[in-house]
């Protein structure tokens, strides 16, 4: 059986072809190769070249600077079908989907030029950040602050749980200027490239079986030049969410894709494994479960799509309603078929061999970033549905 959605009506035979050819791809390298992978420290790069080579990694960005000129619907559909087959590549929520978004709809000439091209091969990568070890889920109290010196920036401040910075050219850091006629703190975009001096990362050991690592960041008078900054001063927080609602759509695909794989592997051995007359997946209380997480899955893959879909047509209000919803109920569907999955597989779903019991600490993920359950709840309780704000 495969869990896929294929419905002509739903997706266009382009999408369906990207699906088939991409999970060929990821079927290709499989998920023995990632957790080898894993278990080696190693990154999956063999994976993502090949990925690149065949125009998946960038698929979203303008094609004059080397992307695919397609949209985010693409780039979610290609991180869904690897994570499908067991091998998702993480930095694609960050790289092409955030970054290369940011700089492709608010970049100079000159940035869309000296970064583009390497973001839509896979031959740059960027990380991005924006959590601070002090502000949390509360991104307004963000303190890592640029000060103008002459025509240089002068960046300073401590960023957490950044993703891919050992191995990111540059990470994309949010800090605030000084509104010179405020004194307000207001929300920018810096490219910073990791050897930049007074730019250090730290290792964060995490419980997660996964190839991207997680960093602190320490920013102490990093000096960067003026063109460091991407898009305008004075419209942070509109450039931020351009790229934060990608983002939220990119991580329902990520729990998509990994949801997918586990009630894949979970309905296989449903089906085989015989303990008494029939096989366990005869017994509804081994087979509702698996039916409520395919319709949960089913359910947040179509509200995928329309944040997906809203997104490429350039509503970004509407978009970031729609994404924050998508990324909740994927985040749910995904957790709860990996919940499900590994407790099909008895005591086989604990073992290193059959290889879901990493995934319980890798599906709440999603519940936690790139923004919490409870904040997304908390905005759909305040913009959605009109209720006082809680906080
Ligand atoms: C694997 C991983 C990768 C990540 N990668 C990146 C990255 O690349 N770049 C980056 O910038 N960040 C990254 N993050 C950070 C992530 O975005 C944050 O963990 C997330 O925003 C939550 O912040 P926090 O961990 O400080 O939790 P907190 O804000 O401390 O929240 C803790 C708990 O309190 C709850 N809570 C907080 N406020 C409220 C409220 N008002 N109402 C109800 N409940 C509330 C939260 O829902 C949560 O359950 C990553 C995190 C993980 C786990």
């Amino acid at each position: 059986m495969s869990v896929t959605f294929d419905n002509a009506l739903v997706e266009s035979a382009e999408r369906r072809e990207l699906r088939a050819s991409v999970a060929a791809l990821g079927r290709r390298f499989g998920r023995e190769y990632f957790t080898t992978a894993v278990r080696e420290g190693r990154q999956t790069d063999e994976l993502w070249r090949e990925a690149a080579k065949l125009g998946y990694l960038g698929v979203n960005l303008p094609e004059e600077y080397g992307g695919g000129g397609a949209g985010l619907s693409e780039l979610a559909i290609v991180l869904e079908e690897l994570g499908a087959t067991g091998c998702p590549l993480l930095l694609l929520v960050v790289s092409p989907a955030i970054c290369g978004t940011v700089v492709a709809r608010f970049g100079t000439e000159e940035q869309k030029r000296r970064w583009l091209p390497g973001l839509a091969d896979g031959t740059t990568r960027m990380a991005f950040g924006i959590t601070e070890p002090d502000a949390g889920s509360n991104s307004h109290r963000i303190t890592t602050t640029a000060r103008r010196d002459g025509d240089t920036w002068v960046l300073t401040g401590r960023k957490v749980f950044v993703s891919g910075v050992d191995v990111a050219d540059a990470t994309l850091v949010v800090g605030r200027t000084e509104d010179a006629r405020t004194g307000r703190l207001k929300p920018c975009l810096f490219v910073v490239p990791r050897e930049t001096p007074g730019f250090e990362y730290r290792h964060i050991p995490m419980e997660l079986a996964a190839p991207e690592k997680q960093f602190q960041l320490f920013l102490d008078d990093v000096r960067l030049p003026a063109d460091a900054l991407v898009g305008d001063e004075d419209a942070g927080l509109l450039q931020l969410f351009a790229g934060l609602n990608p983002e939220r759509v990119m991580t329902a695909a990520f729990s998509l894709g990994m949801g997918r794989y586990a009630l894949e592997a979970a309905v296989e051995y449903a089906r085989v494994r015989q303990v008494w007359k029939a096989p366990i997946g005869a017994h509804q209380a081994i087979a509702h479960p698996l039916a409520q997480a395919r319709i949960d899955l089913e359910l947040a893959s179509l509200m995928t799509r329309k944040a997906a879909f809203l997104y490429d047509a350039g509503d970004d209000m509407a978009a970031g309603e729609a994404a924050n919803m998508a990324k909740y109920a994927a985040a749910e569907a995904g957790a709860r078929a990996v919940d499900q999955a590994v407790h099909t597989l008895g005591g086989n779903g604990l073992t290193t061999e059959y290889g879901l019991a990493s995934l319980l600490t890798a599906s709440r993920v999603g519940r936690i970033a790139p923004v919490s359950r409870e904040m997304i709840l908390n905005f759909v309780c305040h913009h959605t549905l009109g209720l006082p704000k809680s906080y």
